[in-house]
C-alpha cells in the first residue's frame, strides 16, 4: 500500500501582472491510501486546482508552510519528472503539444521512465497493453500514430489522458476536472477508465465542480473545499447532499462567510 500526505499545507502563488503574492491555501490536511479514490469539490476560485498543481510540484506555487508525503518521504524538493516517476500522476501535467513524437512513443517512453535502466517494457508488451487500452476507451489505432495532442479535439484529448493513465499506472492520479466539456458518451467512457484502474495499487483524487462524475466513478471519501481549506469530509452521500443543498447550505451549517 501507497501513502500520499499532505500536512498542513499553504500555498502561495505570485500574480503575474501585479508579482503580488496570494495565499491561497490556508492549511490542507488529506491522507490518501492506495485502493481508495477520493473527490474534491468546491465552488471555483477556492484552490482545488492549485492543491493538484503543488502535489505535483508545478512551478510558480510555493509553499510556505507544510509538506507533501508520498510514502512517509517527502517530496517538496523534487521536481516534477521525479514526482512522476515516484508514481504521481497529473492528468494535466504533459505539454499540450509534442512536435515529431507520436503519441505511442510518448507513451512508451512515459512508461520507461517510471522503470529501471535493465528492465524496459518490450515492444510487443507495450503493444499488447496499448492494444487491449485502445479497445477499453473506444479508441482507434491512428489515435497513437499521431502526434502528440497535435490537433486533438477537446474529447480525444480527455481521452487520451485516460489513455496515459491506464498505460502509465501511476500509484495515484490526480484527475483535475476530467469531465470539463464531455458530453455523456465521452463520460461514460473516461469513467470506464479510470474505474478500470481501481484495485489495491491505485488511488485517485477526483478534483471536480459538479456532482454528475461521481455518479460514475463513485468515491470512498469526498471533501469539500471552500477559501483554501478543506472545510468538510464525508462519503458519497455528501456529494449528493451539496448536489441537493448547494454550496451556500453548507456555508451555513458550517459558518463560513460568503
Ligand atoms: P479552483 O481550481 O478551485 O477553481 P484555483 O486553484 O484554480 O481554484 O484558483 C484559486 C485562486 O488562485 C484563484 O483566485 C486564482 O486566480 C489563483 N491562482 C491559481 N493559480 C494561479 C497562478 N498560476 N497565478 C495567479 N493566480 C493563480
Ligand atoms: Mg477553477
Ligand atoms: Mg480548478
Amino acid at each position: 500500500m501507497a501513502t500520499l500526505e499532505v500536512k498542513d499545507l499553504h500555498v502561495e502563488v505570485e500574480d503575474e501582472e501585479t508579482k503580488n503574492k496570494k495565499e491561497i491555501l490556508k492549511g490542507v490536511d488529506l491522507l490518501m491510501n492506495t485502493g481508495e479514490i477520493h473527490a474534491i469539490m468546491g465552488p471555483n476560485g477556492t484552490g482545488k486546482s492549485t492543491l493538484s498543481q503543488t502535489i505535483m510540484g508545478q512551478k510558480n506555487y510555493h509553499v510556505t508552510k507544510g509538506d507533501i508525503l508520498l510514502n512517509g518521504e517527502s517530496i517538496l524538493d523534487m521536481p516534477v519528472d521525479q514526482r512522476a516517476r515516484k508514481g504521481l500522476f497529473l492528468a494535466m501535467q504533459y505539454p499540450a503539444e509534442i512536435q515529431g513524437v507520436t503519441n505511442a512513443e510518448f507513451l512508451r517512453a512515459a512508461i520507461n521512465a517510471r522503470r529501471p535502466a535493465d528492465d524496459k517494457i518490450s515492444v510487443m508488451d507495450f503493444l499488447k497493453e496499448l492494444d487491449k487500452n485502445l479497445d477499453l476507451l473506444d479508441m482507434s489505432q491512428a489515435m497513437t500514430e499521431r502526434y502528440l495532442n497535435e490537433g486533438f479535439s477537446g474529447g480525444e484529448k480527455k481521452r487520451n489522458e485516460i489513455l496515459q493513465l491506464l498505460m502509465i499506472k501511476p500509484s495515484f492520479a490526480l484527475l483535475d476536472e476530467i469531465d470539463s466539456g464531455l458530453d455523456i458518451d465521452a463520460l461514460k467512457v473516461v469513467s470506464k477508465g479510470v474505474n478500470s484502474m481501481r484495485g489495491d495499487n491505485f488511488g485517485a483524487l477526483i478534483i471536480t465542480h459538479y456532482q454528475r462524475l461521481l455518479n460514475y466513478i463513485k468515491p470512498d471519501v469526498v471533501h469539500v473545499m471552500m477559501d483554501g481549506r478543506i472545510v468538510k469530509t464525508g462519503s458519497a452521500e455528501l456529494a449528493q447532499k451539496l448536489e441537493d443543498e448547494g454550496y451556500a447550505g453548507l456555508r451555513d451549517e458550517l459558518g463560513i462567510k460568503a
